[in-house]
């Protein structure tokens, strides 16, 4: 085996893999460095490659890289409603959408909610852990709209006493029905110990993006999370948080500022995105 020997070199590669913190630095790892890591301005720090497409969903794309533990997930502009019926472009939506959920879940994580995330590589691209997605959309909801108000014949705008919590089985070809938490631990979906470890982590994401958005004058009506399991069987909120996965009111005057502008063609669609990276990240 040739030995580079490190006399007056210091590999400086911020999050290396675990067996290059000890033992003598090889050429073939040397290699690995220079062919397959993009070294970025900042110091420390691994810049990604996306090496093969691993999968295309409506509003992104996830590469594999180097690294077998994480991946790339690229936001698109692309929209769609109602199952898939309704399809669209919203332009500058990918961007606003990776860097409003890497805001917030670099936040979450801070407030004690692990997540995926663990670089923003460029306006729409993200590398986040590889996880194994629990299919469980769980919707959390403040206010009643959509889905609510339609299943149960009340108006929308109704603001609970205390959040609900549902979950759908993801699910395509069934159409995500509702599922509870009986059929979910049935179906082998999850066990009840990671139930009630998502539940935990949504209320708490609920309270930390209530408060959040309050401050920046907008009513968080509801949302929709999703959670992964890393290789070591730990749950992780995944997926996105952003106005194509959550309702967002104007405090004042009610004016929705997300997807629904999209699916109820109310206009101003591209604006009701931009406004609100601009009220929660400032740019
Ligand atoms: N939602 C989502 N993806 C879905 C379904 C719902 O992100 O496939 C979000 C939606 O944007 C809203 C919340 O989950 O913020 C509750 O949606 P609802 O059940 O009311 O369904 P909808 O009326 O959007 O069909």
């Amino acid at each position: 085996m040739e030995v580079y020997n490190p006399t007056s070199f210091e590999a400086d590669i911020g999050s290396c893999p675990k067996e290059w913190e000890s033992g003598p630095i090889t050429l073939d790892m040397i290699d690995r460095i220079i062919c397959h890591y993009v070294p970025s301005n900042e110091k420390g720090k691994i810049t990604m490659n996306k090496l093969e497409q691993l999968y295309e969903g409506k509003a992104k794309k996830v590469f594999s890289t180097e690294d077998p533990d994480v991946v790339i997930v690229s936001y698109k502009d692309d929209a769609t409603a109602f199952d898939g019926l309704k399809k669209g472009t919203i332009t500058g939506k990918g961007a606003i959408n990776n860097q409003m959920t890497n805001f917030l879940m670099q936040q979450l994580e801070k407030a004690g909610v692990p997540t995926h995330f663990v670089e923003e590589l460029s306006e729409r691209e993200t590398a986040v852990k590889k996880v194994s997605i629990v299919p469980l959309e769980v919707i959390v909801r403040n206010v009643s709209a959509g889905s609510f108000a339609k299943h149960y014949g009340v108006e929308e705008g109704i603001v609970f006493d205390a959040p609900t919590i549902e979950f759908s089985y993801k699910n395509d070809d069934l159409h995500d029905p509702l599922i509870n938490d009986y059929h979910a631990v049935a179906l082998h979906l999850a066990t009840w110990e990671e139930i009630d470890q998502i539940k935990k982590y949504a209320f708490q994401v609920n309270d930390f993006l209530k408060a959040e958005l309050l401050a920046c004058g907008v009513t968080l009506v509801d949302f929709k999370l999703e959670f992964g399991k890393t290789a070591d069987g730990t749950i992780v909120l995944a997926d996105e948080i952003s106005p194509d996965t959550c309702r967002f009111w104007d405090a004042k005057t009610g004016e929705k500022l997300d997807k629904d502008r999209f699916r109820r063609d109310l206009g101003n669609v591209e604006g009701a995105y931009q406004e609100m990276s601009k009220r929660l990240m400032g740019k």
